[in-house]
Parts: C-alpha cells; sequence; structure tokens
C-alpha cells in the first residue's frame, strides 16, 4: 500500500545548534541526555578548536549537531565578557541557538545577559526552561513560561528536566521543526569529534571557570600527559596539569591547604566517570609559567596553531 508519506517523504533536515546559557543551568547534562548514554562513545577524530564540544544527535529524518560551549556563560565584567565574545563565536556559524535557562532559580541579572545574546544573533532560538523537577507549583511554571514567551520571538519554549528526561524530546523536535533541509554531516554512529582525552582536559577547564574567580580561566590552559584505560576498561588513569601565568594565581588555584584544587580534581574526575562510564583516577598538577600563551609547544599540546 502507498501512503502519502511514501509520496512525499518529508525532506531530510541537518544544522548547527549552538548551546548558551548560564553555567550549571544544565547544558551539558541537557546535551548528554539528549545524546543518550553512548556519550562514552567516543570518535578518534582530533580537536581543533579548544571551546567547543560537538554532540551529534540522530533521530529519524534529521540530524543536530550540537555545539556545547564550556565558555559561553553570563558575563558579569570585561574579562569575562572578551572570553564569552570569543565563545560566542560558535552563534554565528549556528543555524539554531538553544538557550538552556534554570527555571528553578531565576537569576535577572544572568537572564538579561542571555537575552541580549539571543537579541543580538538573527537565527531562531530555541529556550528550554530546565529544571522543572524543582518546580512543584505548576502555577509558578506557567507564569514562568508566559514571561519568557514575551521576551523574545522564541520558536519554542519548553520546560524540561534534563535531570530525569522530561519533555527533552519535546526539545528535540522544536530544534529539528526550526532547521534547515539539509544533508547529513556525520556518519549514524558518530557521536562526538573530540576525544576522549580531550574531554578530560575540557572537564578540568569547566571546573576551574566554575569554583575560581574570573582573573583564573582567561589566564588558564590545561594539558593531560596520560591518558590510560586499564585492561578491562574498567578504571582510566589521567595526569593533567593546569598552566598558570603567575604565582600569585597558582595560590588561589590551590588554595587553603590545598582545598581548591582538591575541588576541581574531584569536581573534574566525577565528571570525567560519567563522561568515560569508568572510574577514573585523576592526577593534577599546577604550574606556573609566565606568557606561556606564547609558548609554541604548550600551544600545540592544546591543538591551537600559532598565529603567522
Ligand atoms: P552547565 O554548566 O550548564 O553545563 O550545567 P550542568 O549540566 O553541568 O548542570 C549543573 C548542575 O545542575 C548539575 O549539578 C546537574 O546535575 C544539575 N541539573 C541539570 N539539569 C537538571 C535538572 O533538570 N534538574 C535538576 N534538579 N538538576 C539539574
Ligand atoms: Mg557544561
Amino acid at each position: 500500500m502507498t501512503t502519502d508519506a511514501d509520496l512525499n517523504p518529508a525532506p531530510f533536515k541537518s544544522g548547527y545548534v549552538t548551546i548558551a546559557g548560564a553555567p550549571n543551568s544544565g547544558k551539558s547534562t541537557l546535551l548528554n541526555r539528549i545524546l543518550g548514554e553512548k556519550i562514552s562513545i567516543i570518535s578518534s577524530k582530533p580537536q581543533t578548536t579548544r571551546t567547543r564540544i560537538l554532540g551529534v544527535c540522530h533521530r529519524p529524518g534529521a540530524q543536530i549537531v550540537f555545539y556545547d560551549t564550556p565558555g559561553v556563560f553570563v558575563a558579569k565584567d570585561t574579562l569575562n565578557l572578551r572570553i564569552v565574545d570569543t565563545a560566542i563565536g560558535a552563534i554565528g556559524e549556528a543555524d539554531v541557538l538553544l538557550a538552556v535557562v534554570d527555571a528553578a532559580r531565576p537569576d535577572p541579572e544572568a537572564e538579561d545577559c542571555l537575552l541580549q545574546k539571543i537579541h543580538d544573533q538573527k537565527h531562531p532560538a530555541v529556550l528550554a526552561l530546565n529544571k522543572i523537577d524543582l518546580i512543584p507549583d505548576k502555577q509558578v511554571l506557567l507564569e514562568t513560561i508566559a514571561l519568557w514567551s514575551r521576551y523574545h520571538p522564541f520558536e519554542a519554549v519548553v520546560p524540561i528536566s534534563a535531570l530525569d528526561g522530561t519533555q527533552v524530546e519535546a526539545i528535540v523536535s522544536a530544534i529539528v521543526k526550526a532547521l534547515p533541509v539539509g544533508p547529513a554531516y556525520y556518519p549514524e554512529e558518530t557521536l562526538t569529534d573530540a576525544t576522549e582525552r580531550f574531554i578530560a582536559s575540557e572537564l578540568i577547564r569547566e571546573k576551574l571557570f566554575r569554583l575560581t574567580g574570573e582573573e583564573i580561566p582567561y589566564a588558564s590552559a590545561v594539558t593531560v600527559e596520560a591518558f590510560k584505560p586499564s585492561a578491562g576498561g574498567k578504571r582510566v588513569s589521567i595526569e593533567a596539569t593546569i598552566h598558570l601565568e603567575r604565582d600569585s594565581q597558582k595560590g588561589i588555584v590551590i588554595g587553603k591547604g590545598g582545598a581548591m584544587l582538591k575541588a576541581i580534581g574531584t569536581a573534574a574526575r566525577q565528571e570525567m566517570a560519567e563522561h568515560l562510564g569508568a572510574a577514573a583516577h585523576l592526577s593534577l598538577w599546577v604550574k606556573v609559567k609566565k606568557g606561556w600563551r606564547n609558548d609554541p609547544l604548550l600551544l600545540r599540546l592544546l591543538g591551537i596553531a600559532r598565529e603567522a
């Protein structure tokens, strides 16, 4: 039997989607949730760009290429603004912007900044109001949805819980709807173009972003010296170094009695274990090198080409 769908199949859709939002709004949780547990299967293509993690979502009739940008966070001072502007470059290349907001914990300052970024770009935007599992009062939720719908002509405003998966497929559908017609850019089995090693270094960098003041992220880089899975694949040993520019920064990153470094290491290790689906053992060092940003060897290690 021939159906209308056979005669007029919906054209394949594809495109790039940048995920933007304040730290802790749940961007990475959402991406992992959309990609499914298979995030630990990682292709070995080398990563060339430092600030982007690419995640490829395959659905019947569509492919979404997500950029999870650890650097896209809400800037509260000029120094951070510069970092944001670099990272936000990804938005310029995207077809759709996925904004993620922690709906359970309104932060007007952070939300203003995010909205400004959304207004400043011309791509369709889909809004995920995340963490609705923490909002028991549905009336409050309805008001939040109404409020955000007035802020910007979003393609869709979808209340979700990235943590428990509620409405996550509705976000995917809303994005697919907003995507242009296009080919599949990546083969079916590709979930990311980042190596596990690269993800490990990004996770450490992200914790630095979150746990230290604004001076540190800008002045820091992370290299992974060793990445050794155990024979059975149940355990991975990782050795990494945080590179800083000044001794005073070293004090901040190490913290009182090593507390800060320990917190960074613990947070990074826990997330590595999640990503890898294996226990992670992390040894973390801190090195001070003046002007590391001009060190050709370190830049090569970081995959950043020196400008001619
Ligand atoms: P990111 O900085 O935007 O990438 O945020 P993460 O994905 O790292 O999440 C930050 C924190 O929020 C983590 O502790 C997550 O477990 C938590 N989180 C993310 N999504 C949800 C959600 O839907 N509900 C709840 N309760 N917590 C969430
Ligand atoms: Mg994240």
